[in-house]
C-alpha cells in the first residue's frame, strides 16, 4: 500500500502526549470524531465503537454468504499461536521486524516481591501474524486424502513501523484457505479473484487490483520480492480508505505454491507435497473503505451489504 506519514504540527514540535499524536492525523481525527474509532493513545492501537462493530458483522455475514459451496462463518483462531509454529513456518526469517512475542514472568517466580520488567522471558506464544498460519501445523506430518478448505477469522499483530490510517499494529482478518493439489490451489485461487471483484463491486466499493509483493527482510528480501511478482503469486485489493489516500490494501489473494505443504510436511492427495492459496480480507481495512464511500451513516450505506447474492 501507499504510506501516508502522519500529519505533523506546523511549527515542527513533536505532540505532548501520544493521545495528542493520535488527534493530530487528520483522517484518524476525523474517524474518532465521528464515532468509529477509540484511541488508546498509542499510533497503531485502536479500539472500535459499537458502530464499527456494527459495520464488521455486516461484512463478515456478506463474507460468509460470498461463499460458493455455504459456510456456517468462521472459526475464530486465538490471536496467539505456538512459537514452534510460526518457527516452521519460516515466518519470522521473511519478516523479523513484524513479529511479537508474548513475554512473561518464568513459573515459580516469587509473587512476594515486584519483580523488574526485563524479568519477563519470552513464553511459547507469539502474537498471530496473518489467520491462516494457524491452520497448516493440524495437517503437519500427513498425507492429505482429499484437498481441505476453511474459513477462519481471527485477530492479528503486526509490529508494523508505520501508523497511517489503515495500518493497525492489531487488526482481525477473515481468510478462505485452500491446501490440497497444485490444481485446486491454482483454480481455488483464481475463483477467488473472480468473486473478490464481484463482492466489492456489490457492496459499492471500486478497487484497483494490483500485483503485489511481501516486504521480505534480510539478505534475500529484493530476490524473493521480484520472484514474487514474476510468478505473480500475490494480488490486491486496493482501495481509499481515508481522505488522501490513493490506494490500500484491503484484501489480498496469495498462491503459496508447496512453500507451506514442504515446511508443515504435508502431503496432497495423490502425492508430491500440498499446495496452498489464500484470500485474506481485512476487516477494519474494508470497514475504512465503507465508511470512505458510503460516509458516516450507516442507513447510507449500500442494500447489498449483508445481502450479495451468491457467487457461483
Ligand atoms: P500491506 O501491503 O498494506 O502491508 P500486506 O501485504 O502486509 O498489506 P497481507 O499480508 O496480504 O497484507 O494481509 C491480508 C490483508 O490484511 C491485507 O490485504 C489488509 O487488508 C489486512 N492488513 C494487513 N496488514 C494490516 C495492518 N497493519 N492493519 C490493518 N489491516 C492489515
Ligand atoms: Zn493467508
Ligand atoms: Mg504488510
Amino acid at each position: 500500500m501507499t504510506s501516508h506519514a502522519t500529519t505533523e504540527p506546523v511549527d515542527g514540535t513533536l505532540p505532548a502526549n501520544p493521545v495528542e499524536e493520535a488527534h493530530a492525523d487528520v483522517p484518524l481525527a476525523r474517524l474518532i470524531s465521528s464515532g468509529w474509532l477509540l484511541p488508546t493513545g498509542v499510533a497503531g492501537l485502536l479500539g472500535f465503537t459499537a458502530k464499527f462493530e456494527s459495520a464488521v458483522s455486516a461484512l463478515q455475514e456478506t463474507l460468509t454468504r460470498t461463499h460458493p459451496t455455504g459456510t456456517p462463518g468462521p472459526s475464530f483462531l486465538a490471536p496467539v499461536m505456538p512459537r514452534t509454529h510460526i518457527e516452521r513456518a519460516e515466518y519470522a526469517e521473511a519478516f523479523p521486524h513484524l513479529l511479537a512475542a508474548v513475554h512473561a514472568l518464568p513459573p515459580g517466580t516469587a509473587q512476594s516481591t515486584m519483580p523488574g520488567e526485563d524479568a519477563r522471558m519470552p513464553t511459547e506464544a507469539v502474537l498471530t501474524p496473518a489467520a491462516c498460519y494457524s491452520l497448516y501445523p493440524s495437517m503437519a506430518d500427513r498425507t492429505l486424502e482429499a484437498s481441505q478448505y476453511f474459513d477462519v477469522a481471527g485477530s492479528c499483530y503486526r509490529h508494523e513501523e508505520t501508523s497511517e490510517v489503515g495500518r493497525f499494529r492489531s487488526f482481525r482478518m477473515r481468510e478462505f484457505v485452500a491446501v490440497g493439489t497444485e490444481d485446486t490451489a491454482l483454480s481455488w485461487r483464481a475463483d477467488w479473484m473472480e468473486r473478490c471483484r464481484r463482492l466489492f463491486t456489490d457492496i459499492g466499493l471500486d478497487v484497483q487490483v494490483q500485483a503485489a509483493s511481501d516486504p521480505f527482510f534480510g539478505p534475500g528480501a529484493r530476490f524473493m520480492r521480484s520472484s514474487q511478482l514474476q510468478q505473480s503469486l500475490k494480488y490486491e485489493f486496493v482501495a481509499p480508505v481515508c481522505d488522501g489516500d490513493d490506494g490500500t490494501a484491503i484484501a489480498s489473494v496469495n498462491l503459496h505454491k508447496d512453500h507451506l505443504g514442504l515446511r508443515f510436511a504435508i502431503g496432497a492427495p495423490g502425492g508430491g507435497p500440498a499446495h496452498s492459496s489464500c484470500a485474506a480480507f481485512g476487516l477494519e481495512r474494508i470497514v475504512l473503505a465503507l465508511i470512505h464511500q458510503h460516509g458516516d451513516s450507516l442507513a447510507d450505506w449500500p442494500a447489498q451489504l449483508g445481502r450479495v447474492r451468491h457467487a457461483a
